[in-house]
């Protein structure tokens, strides 16, 4: 039986299909190429179209033999989500149901959704539980907390299980410098330090120095994008020997603000990479740090590139050995 990857062209999702075909799992990708691309897909079999459009799902799942599914498919900027609401809601939520009415029909019975931190907003407590209140504080965190609520009476009705996956901010690349982290245009923290770095750009903006932390600037968990690929494979194996639907955060458990992140890319790259504070970025908590206790006690999680050294090592391996991303 195959596992159908949906935005396996994209960040995430390419690194997931590396960790499913080193599992000899058989793979087929679904991905529009809004940003994701076709040399990111490094095998499995790929097809070119859009969740919302039912014919090419129903056409992907009459052609394969598939029994469960991940979904990375969306679009995932805070900042654009707060411009662009609509347009968030419209391809996180439309595609999910699209995508769930034809696994109904084909009855296809397991489903890993990519969440997000962002589904907390402000947090009341540090390290965030997977039971601490949800209230989104931009739209992208909004239209994930939707599906998450989807998901749940989709499993009353129809029995489909659903494992959610919070992630805190997802980096790195893969350690073979194969893949990696290619956004255009790019909004990212790491690899916009790292650019600065390339002299690609000339500074990175720090947004905002006026939080409520110790240096001023945002604090968040960063989660090497291959453990976070791995805990989707052991939450699906979970489901498949039985687990019922459930939530599970990933993160490290240990925050690194802004500023911090930058001290350890310097040091990682052994380049001059400038900093300039300006304002705040809308739409942006002051802290988001995991508590991943539950996706380690159940799955039997366990990062292999925790250290934020290491993820920034990974992303500067790919990125000084793929100036322009795939092209
Ligand atoms: N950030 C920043 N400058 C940038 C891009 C991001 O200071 O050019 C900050 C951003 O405000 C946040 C953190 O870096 O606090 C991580 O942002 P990113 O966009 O990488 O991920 P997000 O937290 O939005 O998922």
């Amino acid at each position: 039986m195959a596992i159908l990857v949906c935005g396996g062209a994209g960040y995430i999702g390419s690194h997931m299909v590396a960790e499913l075909l080193k599992e000899g799992e058989e793979v087929v990708i679904l991905d529009n190429l809004q940003s994701g691309y076709k040399e990111a897909v490094i095998g499995g079999k790929l097809y070119i179209g859009d969740l919302r459009d039912r014919a090419v799902l129903d056409k992907v799942f009459t052609e394969n033999q598939i029994d469960s599914v991940i979904d990375f498919a969306a679009n995932s900027l805070v900042g654009e989500s707060m411009i662009e609401p609509l347009k968030y809601f419209n391809n996180n939520i439309v595609s999910v149901m699209t995508l769930l009415e034809a696994m109904r029909d084909h009855k296809v019975k397991y489903i890993v959704f990519s969440s997000t931190a962002a589904t907390y907003g402000e947090p009341e407590s540090i390290p965030i539980l997977e039971d601490d209140k949800t209230n989104p504080t931009n739209p992208y965190g909004e239209s994930k907390l939707a599906v998450e609520k989807i998901l749940k009476w989709c499993d009353a009705a129809y029995d489909i299980k659903h494992t959610v996956l919070r992630y805190f901010n997802a980096c790195g690349a893969h350690v073979s410098g194969k893949i990696g982290e290619a956004h255009n245009p790019e909004t990212h923290l790491i690899p916009l330090i790292l650019q600065a770095a390339l002299g690609k750009r000339e500074k990175i903006v720090i947004f905002g120095d006026d939080y409520d932390t110790e240096d001023g600037t945002c604090i968040r968990d960063y989660i090497h994008v291959t453990d976070l690929a791995n805990a989707h494979l052991l939450a699906l194996r979970r489901m498949k020997n039985g687990g019922e639907s459930t939530i599970y955060n990933l993160g490290n458990g240990t925050g690194f603000s802004v500023k911090e992140v930058i001290e350890v890319a310097r040091k990682v790259t052994d380049r001059e990479i400038k900093s300039e504070v300006q304002g705040r970025r809308p739409g942006d908590p002051a802290k988001l740090v995991a508590s991943s206790k539950k996706a380690i006690e159940e799955l039997g999680w366990n990062p292999q590139y925790a250290s934020i050294e290491c993820i920034i090592e990974t992303a500067w391996n790919w990125h000084k050995n793929h100036l322009n991303g795939y092209k």
